[in-house]
């Protein structure tokens, strides 16, 4: 059955425990991760994919050769990494039935799951659900898509229908800047439709992401014993204030939503001789973004005027870029999406996520990257839960795209 074979394979999945690690510089950045991809390899090879290859990034891509000429190649992106947002790495999922009424996820924590908190609940009472035991996230993000994957890799090993070249990815550390989809060799994944499938309810289509940029502010001051301090003394904790007060008010994550951008101050350092400020730059359009960057220089131009005997450094990098850039006139991949959603009857949810997915990576590389829904809801939280039915769905999808290609 179906769920059955998901289930497996989630479970078997997310007991390795493959978060990313930013601090790391490596690909890929945790051991976890390769022991996924080795794992993953050799699940394929059972099943008769004797030609997957395990890069030394910990990129794993395996290929099902086509039985239909006319038909498109189609790929699919995952990625093997779990984010790490403080909580265990290790994931004990369970499956259950949600009633409608408070559900308590852990007896000896107490911690627990109702609608007051979580309305998103409601649209599945009555059904199987798997849930997290509060200390950790699910990992739906993105093992559920994972699962998709080999579950249809198997379907198609086993059975006798006809298709395109059909080529899987499996990619390391996207949680900490899309590091592996940026070194995905395309030459080794010809593609001509690409998908990703991440995070999102049921029916959820994505197909514009945010263009990211990150900007660190480095100051230098001058330290002096405050009591011979007059004149003498530049504070660079003071000019690091200075620079995020300059930041005001254009857009705050926590003041925007749709599609407006912002800047987000993520982190701070700063003692008597060096501060510094880390800022994430956000937006959908791209003159917005560029303006934005070329906001960040004029600040950091002010600032050296205002505080001479200050160093101020200011470096500006671009992240990923919004997947829609790379769609150009051929919305092929794209049309195919929403054909497939109709097929099945799943309403189609079209959302600009403002975030990036592994397709931003992959679209700023020139290969147009949508993304459909896993089923999940609530990533990078321990009241991550992914709906059974909904997990099914995710699969049907990438089994219709087949199918049509
Ligand atoms: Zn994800």
């Amino acid at each position: 059955m179906l769920e059955t074979t998901l289930i497996d394979y989630f479970q078997r999945y997310v007991a390795i425990s493959s978060q990313s690690d930013a601090g790391k510089t490596c690909s890929p950045t945790t051991e976890g991760q390769r022991e996924l991809a080795s794992l993953l390899k050799s699940d394929l090879a059972v099943l008769g994919y004797n030609n997957t290859e395990l890069l030394d990034s910990g990129i794993l891509i395996a290929h099902l050769a086509g039985n239909k000429p006319e038909a498109k190649s189609i790929g699919f992106v995952a990625h093997l990494d779990t984010v790490d947002v403080g909580l265990s790495p290790d994931i004990h999922p369970q499956i259950r039935c949600y009633d409608g009424t408070p559900l308590c996820l852990n007896t000896e924590t107490g911690f627990s799951i109702s609608e007051d908190t979580h309305p998103e609940l409601n649209k599945y009472v009555g059904q199987e659900i798997l849930f997290t035991d509060g200390s950790s996230v699910l990992g739906a993000d993105n093992k559920a898509a994972i699962s998709v994957m080999m579950t249809l890799a198997k379907t198609l090993a086993e059975s006798e229908c006809t298709h395109g070249d059909v080529y899987f990815a499996f990619v390391p550390d996207e949680e900490i800047g899309l590091r592996g989809a940026k070194q995905l060799p395309l030459d080794r994944f010809p593609v001509e439709h690409c998908y990703t499938i991440d995070c999102c309810e049921r029916g959820e289509v994505i197909f514009e992401t945010f263009n990211a940029g990150s900007a660190l502010l480095t100051i230098d001051g001058i330290t002096a014993h405050p009591m011979s301090a007059k004149n003498v003394l530049v504070n660079p904790n003071l000019v690091a204030a200075d620079f995020i007060n300059l930041l005001g008010d254009m857009g705050k994550p926590e003041q925007t939503e749709g599609r407006e951008g912002y800047f987000w101050v993520t982190d701070i350092t700063g003692n008597q001789n060096r501060a510094t400020v880390s800022v994430a730059i956000r937006d959908f359009d791209q003159a917005s973004y560029d303006e934005r960057k070329q906001y960040l220089e004029t600040v950091g131009a002010f600032l050296k005027a205002k505080h001479p005997k200050a160093e101020i450094q200011l470096v500006v990098s671009d992240v990923y870029s919004n997947i829609s850039q790379a769609m150009g006139e051929d919305t092929g991949a794209l049309d195919r999406l929403y054909d497939a959603l109709a097929d099945l009857d799943i309403p189609a949810k079209t959302i600009a996520m403002r975030g990036g997915t592994d397709g931003s990576a992959l679209s700023a590389k020139g290969l147009f990257t949508p993304n459909f829904f896993t089923g999940a809801h609530n990533f990078h939280s321990s009241y991550e839960f992914l709906p059974i039915p909904s997990f099914a769905d995710s699969y049907r999808v990438a089994h219709r795209l087949v199918e049509m290609a």
